[in-house]
């Protein structure tokens, strides 16, 4: 097997801080795991712009369609809040997104013991805690068509957003689900409004459909997404992968990420179509953003980032058992009682800095 690729977009603020303690892990492996990736770096948000005046540069859109992974930092910060739209910073990571066609996205909810205080829950509704939201991501009411404020045949202004999703986008988008189901607690939970929207009833029968075809063994419910939110809260444990729109998964996701604690903790995936290789293109990135408050101090958590390494080794180089590997070291750390700033409750403490932390976990 070639050696698997790997390009870094760093970005701006605090993405290529965080970046940095990842190059110690990457490092790591290769060193010592006998598991070296082909690494390439490019400019990715305002450090694109600063250099080629556009976000993302055409020759990196063809360098994130050729590699195996793209591991991406964090984009924006005031120095570029006055750019012009077409040239934002974001606009990089969207074309990043629309080009490779990444319409499943990954938001794990996972909950490490020592950080179990941390949640607003009951310390053993979240302990222990490991779900995945699968979220469809490129089509839905945030893109269907017709749209816009217009004035109807009463004279009154009125807004307009469409809930559009085709046979093939639900699929697919199922598929993605139903695969990280076989590696995970192969248990997928489907999420929709069956009852009162059209678009619901398709997905429910589909995302059946998809689960009788190609994946009888994996353990298949149905669930109305309001129920499924006060779920969450309650005994999120229940779920394994919870699959769904793009709407719904953009609240559903949010809320279980505050199962867990901090911003500085949650890594995410964007997963396309797969490759010949047989895995899906994909990109990797911790869900903060680029922390203009606190770039340049290191006090970056860099776990978001180190964990979004993690589900790259998982999903896109088949190294599940190095991925465990990682986050176990992550729980050690954390056990230790390391914490960064962000990870230190109101009675204080003192905190570590990005560097300590990336080199504590890879000495553990
Ligand atoms: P974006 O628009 O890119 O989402 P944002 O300003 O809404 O950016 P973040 O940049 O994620 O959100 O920052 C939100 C808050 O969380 C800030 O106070 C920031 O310092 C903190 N924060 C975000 N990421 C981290 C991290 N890795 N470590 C510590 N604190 C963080
Ligand atoms: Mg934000």
């Amino acid at each position: 097997m070639s050696t698997p690729s790997l390009l870094i977009l760093a970005g701006d603020g605090i993405g290529p801080e965080v970046m940095t303690e990842v190059r110690k892990i990457i490092d790591w492996f290769g060193a010592k795991r006998d598991l070296a990736f082909d690494v390439s770096e490019d400019l990715v948000g305002g450090a694109a712009y600063d250099v080629h005046g556009v976000p993302l540069a055409d020759e990196t859109m063809a360098k994130a369609q050729e590699v195996d992974a793209v591991l991406l930092g964090a984009v924006g910060g005031p120095k570029y809040d006055d750019l012009d739209f077409s040239v934002k910073p974001e606009r990089g990571l969207l074309r990043l997104r629309k080009e490779m066609d990444l319409f499943s996205n990954l938001r794990p909810a996972q909950c490490f013991d020592a950080l179990a205080d941390f949640s607003s829950l009951k310390k053993d509704v979240v302990a222990g805690l490991d779900i995945m939201i699968v979220r469809e991501l490129t089509s839905g009411i945030y893109f269907g068509e017709p749209r816009g404020i217009s004035v109807n045949a009463n004279g009154e202004r009125e807004g307009v957003n469409t809930q559009r999703y085709t046979e093939s986008e639900i699929a697919r988008v199922a598929r993605s689900a139903f695969e990280l189901a076989k590696r995970r607690g192969n248990k997928v939970c489907s999420m929709e409004k069956a009852n009162v929207m059209e678009s619901g009833i398709l997905w429910r029968e589909v995302v059946q459909k998809v689960h009788d075809e190609e994946y009888p063994d994996v353990e298949l419910s149905h669930m109305y997404a309001d129920a499924g939110g006060m779920q969450l809260c309650r005994w999120p444990k229940q779920f394994d992968v919870i699959v769904t729109d793009n709407l719904f998964g953009d609240l559903l996701s949010d809320v279980a990420a505050m199962l867990t604690g901090s911003l500085g903790m949650l890594p995410s995936a964007s997963l396309g179509a797969p490759m010949e290789n047989g895995r899906p293109k994909a990109l990797y990135e911790p869900v903060h953003g680029s922390a203009p408050d606190i770039a340049g101090q290191g006090k970056a958590n860099p776990i978001a980032c180190i964990l979004s390494f993690a589900m790259a080794l998982r999903y896109s180089f088949d190294q599940g058992a190095e991925a465990d590997r990682l986050e176990k070291a992550v729980e050690k750390v954390l056990a230790d009682g390391l914490r960064t700033a962000d990870l230190m409750g109101p009675e204080g403490g003192s905190p570590v800095s990005t560097s300590a932390m990336g080199d504590a976990i890879v000495a553990a």
